[in-house]
């Protein structure tokens, strides 16, 4: 047992989580927590023809968090936030805000009728370029190629070179972390570049169902704001912010994803989530430009209502593989508990 695991059976198992989120509202009463989510599903990992840590939780795992969370926390939309910053009075105790990423269609199926029957709000960070138009992510994509490859190895030679053996599944997943990884971080206009290499070399022909019903539609979308979701921005098409070099291109990917959201959904939007988490000063600069209130990072941890950073906003990612244990002592000491 590792001492993180040590640390989250003391805290669970004699439900001293559930002290100290009682305690710290009252000690640290200003303090706001943001949840990241992605995808709600139940699937078989070995069929998920994805990015299987793009999953957060099963739905039955959401539903237990939420009827958890509604006990200890006051779970609020931003504009909400906005609204107790503004009248600057003591804060309702433990906020708290749920934060789902990308839009992929299970927020939908799966997140609306359990929030919508637990009554509880959240944002929607959506992506315009996801949105009716069959787009596959680059992560799913990749990690698709490296799933059906009938290769028994990939070599990118000009590009490094990269090569990984395909024996077995473990092989496959290792590849898969390791190119998205240097996705992330490679120049915005070398990730198609190398994306349409991967793809060439996997031999891997795509079938154009994959992308049926993989991201919301606007429908889906004006329907869960109307019961009470609310919107924020994650760019047009999702690019990794600080690998963008062009500020034209910034700008509009910041800006013109609010215009498009709050033209379609008719609602402000007034938070942004960086893709991936990362931005510098001149992305955060230029997302106040465009007249956002707020910007979530992907910095565990929680937030203070005297001292918060608007465009650094820190969340606390909720991940797969990680038990409902590991969940409460999270939210419990998310300084010790971090992953
Ligand atoms: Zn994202």
């Amino acid at each position: 047992m590792s001492k993180l695991e040590i640390v989250c059976a003391l805290l669970t198992g004699t439900r001293l989580a559930e002290v100290i989120v009682r305690a710290r509202q009252i000690l640290y009463p200003g303090s706001f927590t943001i949840l990241a989510y992605h995808r709600i599903l139940a699937v078989n990992q070995e069929e998920y023809p994805f990015d299987p840590e793009v999953i957060s939780v099963t739905p039955e795992e959401l539903e237990r968090e939420i009827r958890w969370l509604k006990q200890y926390f006051t779970i609020v939309t931003f504009a909400e936030l906005a609204a107790i910053l503004e009248r600057n009075r003591k804060p309702p105790p433990n906020l708290l805000l749920m934060t789902f990423d990308d839009g992929y269609r299970d927020n939908y199926t799966t997140v609306y009728p359990i929030l919508r029957a637990y009554e509880v709000p959240a944002t929607l960070f959506l992506v315009p370029g996801f949105i009716e138009t069959g787009v596959v992510p680059w992560w799913d994509r990749v990690c698709y190629y490296f799933k059906h490859t009938p290769r028994r190895e990939v070599w990118l030679t000009e590009w490094g070179p990269l090569a990984w053996p395909l024996k077995d599944r473990t092989d496959r997943e290792r590849a898969a972390r390791e190119m998205i990884a240097l996705l992330k971080s490679v120049e915005d206009g070398q990730r198609e570049q190398l994306l349409t290499a991967l793809e060439a070399e996997c031999e891997v022909a795509w079938p154009p169902e994959m992308s049926r019903d993989l991201f919301l539609t606007w429908d889906e979308v004006r329907e869960m704001v109307a019961s009470g979701f609310e919107i924020g921005a994650h760019t047009l098409t999702h690019p990794i912010l600080t690998t963008v070099f062009d500020e034209t291109r910034l700008r509009h990917e910041i800006a013109q994803s609010k215009l498009i959201l709050e033209q379609e959904v008719e609602q402000e939007v007034l938070a942004f989530a960086y893709p991936a988490g990362r931005f510098n000063p001149l992305v955060e600069r230029l997302v106040q430009d465009a007249g956002y209130q707020f910007a979530v990072s992907c910095c565990a941890g929680r937030n203070q209502l005297s001292n918060y950073q608007p465009f650094a906003l820190r969340r606390l990612k909720v991940e797969t593989g990680k038990d409902f244990n590991r969940f409460r002592a999270k939210l419990a000491l998310p300084e010790v508990v971090i992953y």
